[in-house]
């Protein structure tokens, strides 16, 4: 999982090959998962998309001959948030700061949204990040008042 915060990943302008997102039309997804074939029965997988989170959805692939869901997984990872059971999905922290670096904010996620037809944050989901975002920004600058403040004293 990883151990930075959405909006410092955001930050860097690299991002490793194997934790990077992709945008990816569902009937070429279907298409690429269209050989997969179940390990017990040899039927033909079928992929299926679940419930949205914002911009992470759940993801499945299920063989419909042993009625067996063979693999699930949500299209983004979790933040690390210690305070909560169920943290928020790192992609949706990462659009909000994208689109309020953009200067667009929630509508213009919901406009991002509706032109490539994607699932997007509900104005309370949009909110939410936003207040933790502004509360990493807060912290940020008492760390860095803090740094100067040591420096000057070391300096006298
Ligand atoms: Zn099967």
């Amino acid at each position: 999982m990883c151990t930075e915060t959405a909006h410092s990943c955001a930050m860097r302008n690299e991002r490793k090959t194997d934790d990077e997102y992709i945008l990816v039309n569902t009937k070429c997804l279907k298409k690429f998962l269209s050989d997969l074939s179940c390990l017990v029965c040899s039927e033909k997988l079928e992929f299926s998309i679940g419930d949205h989170h914002g911009f992470a959805t759940k993801l499945y692939l299920k063989c419909n001959a042993c009625e067996i869901i063979k693999c699930s997984e949500y299209s983004s990872v979790r933040l690390s948030d210690l305070k909560s059971t169920r943290p928020p999905f790192e992609i949706n922290q990462l659009m909000v700061s994208a689109f309020l670096g953009l200067g667009v904010g929630h509508s213009g996620i919901t406009r991002f949204g509706a032109t490539v037809g994607m699932n997007t944050l509900t104005s309370g989901a949009y909110t939410k990040h936003l207040k933790v975002l502004s509360e990493e920004v807060l912290e940020l600058k008492k760390n860095s008042e803090e740094v100067q403040g040591g420096c000057q004293t070391g300096a006298l």
